[in-house]
């Protein structure tokens, strides 16, 4: 068995909201507190986070790791990539560039939004270290054997990508499963999915749509992530929800089968 644990399960701007005064942005239940999406999964004795946001280098501290075997990434929104700063001192830890999976599109993003790491004729000294792996849409591998399938969604008009790994399925930021997306997900036994808040969104699912997704893929444990403070509090929301669907929480820790079927 692999571990999950949600590092992250906050909308861009994170709950509370700054000088938010909203009825869940004041909540003092610490589930109500929520930093950047972002997950970490412990498989085979190896550690990867999906994402790197603005809250990293915190958001590690809180799970008490220090060592990382690479960073999975969703898309290039800076809630998803902003901290890649801090992966500096994961260099220092392992004396090594770190391993990040990504698509070739979201390295074109990363070169212009982080140009000081990644222009080889002027790298500037001292920045992050980072080995290549590059994705499309077809399954990759993690040190031993461990499959990954992106699995390709809309986000808006943006593409972008969740991850299937063996019995579980995290999609962090999407508003559109695409036809070819669906057979992806079959038998897929945990469900991890952006459910935004209840009114219509361009970019995210809605509360609403979320289930009906879960429901779409035979009912599944699912867990809302990257939810804003307009979906309310947890205390308040979560007994809503059919037996097997729940809120996710930052520190959430599950377990999940690696392994394909
Ligand atoms: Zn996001
Ligand atoms: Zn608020
Ligand atoms: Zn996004």
């Amino acid at each position: 068995m692999a571990k999950f644990t949600f590092l992250g399960t906050g909308t861009s701007t994170g709950i509370p909201l700054l000088g938010c005064r909203c009825h869940t942005c004041t909540s003092p239940d610490p589930r109500d507190h929520r930093l950047r999406s972002s997950a970490f999964l412990e498989v085979e004795g190896h550690f990867y986070t999906i994402d790197c946001g603005p809250d990293f280098r915190q958001q590690l501290l809180r799970v008490g790791v220090s060592n990382l075997s690479g960073i999975l990434f969703t898309h290039g929104h800076r809630d998803h990539t902003a901290g890649l700063d801090d992966i500096r001192a994961i260099n220092f830890i392992h004396d090594k560039a770190l391993p990040i999976y990504l698509t070739e599109e979201l390295l074109e993003q990363l070169k212009f939004d982080f140009r000081y790491m990644f222009d080889e004729n002027n790298k500037y000294p001292g920045v992050g270290e980072v080995e290549i792996h590059h994705f499309d849409d077809k399954p990759f591998f993690l040190p031993k054997d461990v499959t990954v399938q992106p699995i390709p969604v809309w986000h808006g008009h943006l593409p972008v990508h969740g991850f299937r790994i063996g019995n579980l399925a995290y999609i962090t930021d999407a508003s559109i499963i695409p036809e070819k997306t669906w057979p992806l997900l079959e038998g897929i036994e945990i469900l991890i999915i952006n459910a935004l808040r209840d009114a219509p969104h361009h970019s995210h699912f809605t509360v609403a749509q979320a289930i009906e997704i879960s429901e779409q893929l035979g009912n599944p444990t699912t867990y809302f992530t990257h939810i804003a403070h307009q979906f309310g509090r947890y205390a308040e929301r979560n007994p809503q929800f059919p037996s097997n669907i729940q809120m996710a929480y930052d520190g959430l820790t599950i377990e999940f089968d690696p392994s394909w079927t």
